[in-house]
């Protein structure tokens, strides 16, 4: 409910009501910009026995990879095939290399550096975008990513932070801190990398308040950008085995769309949103159903943003 006085003039980024990294691709490069999934064979601590063996509870055997991606293959095939399926007639196009799967910065820096080198040697790259824990950050390697940082590139380091809650992370056996996160997100600001936090809403144990505490700390950082989505079960997962056992509630349609509107609007205007929903496909997603229907879910956000006029930012201002 929002009784109180409205307190700003309805405000959108070109005509949306949050600040879509979309449409800032757009702006900036004045063509289609298409992020390129990948699959660099890296490992992560979490699953390697590092710190454990099983990963996070909702991560995918594929290390929560686009199933767009052959695995098999090494970088430079991964971006020649995503290219060549991408390529739209004479549509102009650029393109992002998205290092996703599994933890991106868990290697030698050597073998990093020739991992993003590779990437960013294909003609029309704008950008690159490295998806990783904060426990895998050491100082050589926010290094090696800044290096990356010039004027004419879109560098990310996103993060996965997921909720600021110890209860939570706990769950999803993340084994890491909220105060890594912290740590990560300020030493690599600290030397101008753009930085996108992974965040999940509907996490069993969570209440509402608890998400709106995220969204608030989040606020406070010196982030650039955020993903958003619900806690989504994908086969193969430990969370699949919960869900089944009939051990765990998932957010609902409806609640993740309020929710999602009540998040944003506590959510500093400047953040730009890579995402507000799960993206995964019938062969992998167990539930809930409603999740395979990205548009049906960001058009019901737009409109619920309508009818509350409110906006991205709305209660911060
Ligand atoms: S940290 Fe990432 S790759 Fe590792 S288990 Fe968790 S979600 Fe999967």
């Amino acid at each position: 409910m929002h009784s109180g006085k409205n307190r700003s003039e309805p405000k959108s980024w070109n005509g949306k009501p949050y600040n879509f990294f979309g449409d800032y691709l757009y702006e900036r490069f004045g063509v289609r910009i298409l992020k390129l999934s990948l699959d660099a064979h890296l490992n992560c601590p979490n699953r390697d026995g590092t710190l454990d063996s099983e990963g996070c509870i909702f991560c995918a055997p594929d290390g929560s990879a686009s199933p767009a991606i052959n695995p098999k293959s090494d970088i430079t095939t991964q971006m020649t095939t995503a290219r060549n399926a991408f390529r739209r007639g004479n549509v102009p196009t650029r393109y992002i290399a998205y290092f996703q799967a599994f933890t991106n910065t868990y290697a030698p820096v050597e073998k990093l550096k020739e991992l993003y080198d590779t990437a960013l040697s294909f003609p029309d790259i704008a950008g690159l975008m490295i998806g990783t824990r904060p426990d895998c950050l050491p100082e050589k390697v926010l290094d090696l990513i800044a290096s990356y940082n010039n004027e004419g590139l879109e560098l990310w380091l996103e993060i996965g932070m997921q909720t600021m809650h110890t209860r939570s992370l706990q769950f999803l056996n993340r084994h890491h801190t909220h105060a890594q996160t912290i740590d990560a997100i300020t030493r690599a600001a600290s030397r101008n990398i753009n930085i996108c936090l992974h965040l999940i809403l509907g996490i069993p144990g969570e209440s509402w308040e608890d998400m709106m505490k995220t969204a608030q700390e989040v606020s406070t950082l010196p982030v650039r950008g955020v993903k958003l989505h619900h806690l989504h079960v994908i086969r193969g997962t430990k969370l699949e085995a919960l869900y089944l056992e009939n051990s765990i509630a998932l957010m609902t349609f409806t609640d993740y769309v309020s929710t999602a509107c009540d998040f944003l609007e506590r959510l500093r205007g400047d953040i730009l949103i890579h995402r507000l929903s799960g993206d995964r496909g019938r062969e992998t997603l167990i539930a809930p159903a409603w999740g395979l229907h990205k548009g049906t879910v960001i058009k019901a956000i737009e409109d619920e943003f309508a009818r509350r006029g409110t906006h991205q930012g709305f209660l911060r201002m």
